[in-house]
């Protein structure tokens, strides 16, 4: 393909299946410029300045597209919206200061006093608190549901439901959504479907064109890819990314030209690392089920686990994230992590850099008991947010632990 001419972003959501993933990630928005810069320029700026006082009135009036300000919009995060966009076969997308900007705006967009949301329980933790104290705040109530049992989600819509959402796979403990049978739900009852879809990035799993309406990002995980910048993203139709952007511009949770730059560059390699990254998870996975002391693992990409084949037929691989349960509870659980010598002991994930965290003390923690058995999260459960080194040693400092149990 010719290299000198910048990839429209609409042409290519109308002729996506001209090019492949791994080129709509290196290729789409890129930004020419009069010098010829290969790589994409960061605009640092406030405001952009106009030729004259009619140009200036066409711009605030719609007349004439054109950058006005950066809390509207900004040439770096503009590429970066059209090459996320093209990616995930969206029309459009919104970019945002974070991942929880990203779940805020689509809530505000789309719901107002009165409205209900049908989420499933496995949901990112703060997201469970944005919608069960902040929404609520506004008239807004949530019904929480077992991410895979389609009766709870059908009896849980009413007539005031407006928003299902959910995230597959699901964190700590892999579980899988059926995106299709969730799209016929949500059309049956007129109702939009939202994923977050932080987990498995276009890399892994396209959200709509299994029927979402609605893909938001964390792009702080593995879009970044190397745990340096806080952002996030909305994917959809031009139709509904425009209530999307007006929030936006209104209530100003934009994300920086700096940070748009770090996550264009982060999309380059996409592909590469989720490939990277699933391959020694699953190897992990494996290893994990044969060692003494471990009850049970968590991945879909194992042949054991319940909803292994949905995750084939609707993943391209299936993810970083390894959970396992150890039968000596929190006991084992801190002696497996206090024992490595170098995999971070924090929650973040998506990095290259493989992270361990124990779910039931961290993320987990301000649960109830009750509330923990219901999500299940055991005091034994560990989880792995598998990176890219080398996978002898990843396994070496983990093996260390299990050896003491
Ligand atoms: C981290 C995360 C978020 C929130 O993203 P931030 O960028 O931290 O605001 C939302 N959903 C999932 C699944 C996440 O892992």
């Amino acid at each position: 393909m010719p290299t000198n001419t910048p990839v429209n972003a609409a042409a290519e959501a109308e002729s996506s299946s001209e090019y492949g993933l791994e080129t709509l990630a290196i290729r789409t928005g890129q930004l020419p410029t009069d010098e010829g810069s290969h790589g994409e320029p960061i605009f640092t700026t406030s405001s952009f300045v106009f030729k004259d006082a009619a140009q200036a009135a066409a711009r605030f009036g719609g007349d004439e597209p054109g950058n006005i300000y950066s809390r509207f919009s900004n040439p770096t995060v503009s590429a970066f919206e059209q090459r996320l966009a093209a990616m995930e076969g969206g029309e459009r997308a919104v970019a945002t200061s974070s991942g929880m900007a990203a779940i805020l705006s689509t809530m505000m967009a789309f719901l107002e006093a009165g409205d209900e949301v049908v989420s499933s329980r496995s949901i990112f933790g703060t997201t469970n608190v944005l919608f069960d104290k902040y929404l609520k705040k506004f008239g807004v109530t949530t019904s929480f549901v077992a991410i895979s049992d389609y009766e709870q989600w059908e009896s849980a819509i009413t007539s005031k439901t407006k928003l299902l959402f959910l995230e597959t796979p699901s964190n700590p403990l892999c579980e899988i959504a059926d995106i299709s049978k969730l799209s016929v739900l949500a059309k049956k009852h007129g109702v939009l479907l939202v994923v977050d879809n932080c987990f498995c990035t276009p890399a892994l799993q396209l959200p709509l064109s299994l029927g979402a309406d609605i893909v938001v990002h964390s792009a702080t995980k593995y879009l970044d890819g190397q745990g340096r910048c806080v952002g996030g993203a909305v994917v959809g139709s031009n139709k509904l990314m425009e209530e999307v952007y007006g929030f936006l511009r209104s209530a100003g949770p934009t994300l920086s030209p700096f940070n748009a730059w770090v996550f264009l560059k982060g999309l380059e390699t996409l592909s590469l690392r989720m490939q990277a990254h699933s391959a020694s998870a699953l190897r992990l996975a494996d290893w994990l089920q044969d060692q003494p002391g471990v009850k049970k693992v968590h991945y879909a990409g194992l042949p054991s686990h319940p909803q292994h084949l949905l995750a084939r037929e609707q993943q391209r691989a299936f993810g970083g994230i390894v959970s396992f349960e150890l039968e000596g509870g929190k006991e084992a659980a801190w002696k497996v992590i206090d024992a490595t010598t170098f995999l971070s002991i924090t929650a973040n994930l998506g990095d290259a850099k493989t992270t361990i965290t124990h779910p039931a003390t961290t993320t987990h923690g301000r649960l109830s008991d009750e509330a923990k058995l219901a999500a299940g999260i055991t005091d034994g459960l560990v989880r792995v947010a598998v990176g890219l080194e080398e996978f002898k040693d990843i396994r070496g400092d983990l093996a260390r632990g299990i050896s003491l149990l």
